[in-house]
């Protein structure tokens, strides 16, 4: 039997649930004898992955997505009918053993909600009709083809383009010199995509400064946002750019190995990468495809090393930050795949072609991931400081009570101010999500799903965040009431939520939140 690593655990234990269905206990065990980690260990990293099962599930598992793009399109409806025509509610498995029924956070597919996952399957745009007979066909003992219908033949843009349409990129990389690609990225003045927009020359120079014989790249293709789906269109439409502006990465730090991180839930993207793993000529990278589990918190940069190394998904506390000591201890480059995929067009372009687009603090353009109350969702692509009205109206959006932007992490933005400009310094996109609100919704409602979203994801480290989601999600839905009023008691939950949390997700958790109790009071009143 041959012996693992402990940072294969993760690994080893998906490849059991997909040929077994679940983790039996032997099969753990034996896992975590061959990883060198005690039983208990690799029953605590199961336990933390919500697409990994530790109890036999139905032989169809329907995986509701709930967050809030979905839920604005009428996850709810889906989820009833499914009850009522199965007699199941979330969380069961009916007797015969056919059928499990998930709600499940976000399955990125924002832009063609409701949807859901049966086993690996993606369907899309879920209406009443199209559901009873994708469970007609299951009855049937017929998974249907996935029809994923994830548009991207739609994906736009506002402007200069820079990775909608057709970029090409030639597969020879130019041989410069290491400060040579760290000069043009410096000079495009390129920012992290992620949300953080951290300046891109500024961590590689940290990591090239940085001793160590052995680097790595790593590229977070996590995408877990909910309301964010653009990452998942440039991983399955150019791939080649997010690989090539990891090699040139590596080569500007002296990295030599490198792993995509990618979401469990996007097999699409996992078979267009696969097609140019080794495909780069001079590409002096050798990548690994890590997929996680499903744990939105392994976006976190941290989070997301501890995953790489067979760990429950945990932020570490910082510093040390991951360009000096990152996965296995070395220095390591995390980026988003957005962030490598600008990084070709800069290098084959140059800076100035890059700047050209885009305002002086915030050069270059940005994907939107655009979603909720509009009539044509989408990937629209804009220059940096591009009105947000522009992007609504470009998506269809009428009668808006608002949107939240920047995902469940984001902010609500109110229609006085749609006119403001998406940037760094100005109105912050975050990861490029964009929320239409239509003008008859309950804020009260979205607040409630987005609290539940957080509650579900915390990864339970710290008090204010697994206790204060819970409580907020709670008085929310009216199941626990407060002394002191329901906007006070908010109020005063967020407020510990955001000082006293030790990570982004819970840091973030309560934004929007503030922003509907400031600017729509009366929704939550009583
Ligand atoms: Fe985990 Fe939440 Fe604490 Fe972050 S803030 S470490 S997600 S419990």
């Amino acid at each position: 039997m041959p012996t693992l690593q402990r940072a294969s655990l993760l690994t080893a234990l998906r490849a059991i649930q997909l040929t077994s269905g679940y983790l039996r206990p032997n099969a753990v065990a034996e896992v975590a004898e061959r990883c060198g980690v005690s039983e208990s260990y690799a029953y605590g990293v199961a336990s933390f992955y919500s697409l990994l099962d530790l109890e036999p599930k139905g032989r169809f598992v329907v995986r509701v997505c709930d967050s809030v793009s979905c839920h604005l399109g009428g996850s709810n409806a889906i989820l009833e009918q499914a009850n009522a025509v199965l007699g199941i509610r979330a969380g069961e498995t009916t007797a015969d053993g056919m059928f499990t029924i998930e709600t499940v956070s976000c399955l990125g597919a924002c832009g063609a909600g409701p949807a859901a996952m049966v086993n690996d399957r993606l369907y899309t745009r879920l209406d009443a009709g199209k559901f009873a007979a994708l469970l007609d066909a299951l009855k049937a003992g017929c998974v249907p083809s996935a029809d994923g219908e994830l548009s991207w033949e739609t994906a736009r843009s506002l402007g200069d383009a820079r990775l909608i349409g057709d970029p090409s990129l030639n597969a020879t990389l130019p041989d410069l010199a290491p400060e040579e690609i760290l000069s043009a990225v410096e000079m495009a003045g390129l920012r992290g995509r992620g949300g953080a927009a951290f300046p891109v020359s500024r961590k590689w120079r940290l990591c090239a400064e940085a001793p160590g014989d052995v680097k790595y790249i790593i590229c977070n293709a996590d995408e877990g946002e909910p309301g964010t789906f653009k990452d998942r269109y440039l991983l399955t439409e150019h791939a080649d750019l997010v690989i090539g502006g990891m090699a040139l990465a590596a080569r500007a730090v002296g990295a030599s190995k490198g792993y995509i991180y990618l979401r469990g839930e996007y097999t699409d993207a996992e078979d267009a990468i696969r097609q140019y793993l080794g495909g780069t000529d001079g590409c002096p990278l050798d990548i690994e495809i890590a997929l996680g589990a499903g744990a939105y918190v392994c976006g976190e940069e941290t989070a997301l090393l501890e995953s790489i190394e067979g760990r429950r998904g945990v932020p570490r506390l910082r510093p040390p930050y991951p360009p000096v000591s990152g996965v296995f201890g070395c220095p390591t480059i995390i980026n988003n795949v957005e962030t490598f995929a600008n990084v070709p067009l800069i290098i084959a372009n140059g800076p100035q072609w890059y700047a050209e687009a885009g305002t002086t603090e915030s050069p270059g353009t940005k994907l939107f991931s655009v979603s909720g109350d509009v009539t044509r969702p989408g990937i629209i692509e804009a220059p940096f400081g591009t009105p947000l009205l522009d992007v609504l109206k470009e998506a269809g959006a009428v009668e808006l009570k608002a949107a939240l932007v920047g995902g469940a992490s984001g902010r609500i933005v109110p229609p006085e101010d749609f006119g403001r400009r998406l940037c760094y310094g100005g109105l912050s996109p975050g990861a490029g999500a964009i929320i239409a609100i239509g003008k008859d919704r309950s804020l009260r409602d979205l607040a409630t799903n987005l609290m539940t979203f957080f509650e579900h994801e915390s990864c339970g480290e710290c008090a204010p965040c697994r206790i204060g989601t819970a409580r907020a999600r709670e008085i929310l839905a009216g199941e626990q009431a407060s002394k002191e009023g329901l906007s006070a008691a908010l109020q005063s939950l967020g407020e510990t939520l955001a000082n006293v949390s030790r990570c982004g997700l819970g840091q973030t958790a309560p934004g929007a939140l503030f922003d509907m109790l400031r600017l729509f009071p009366e929704e939550f009143e009583g």
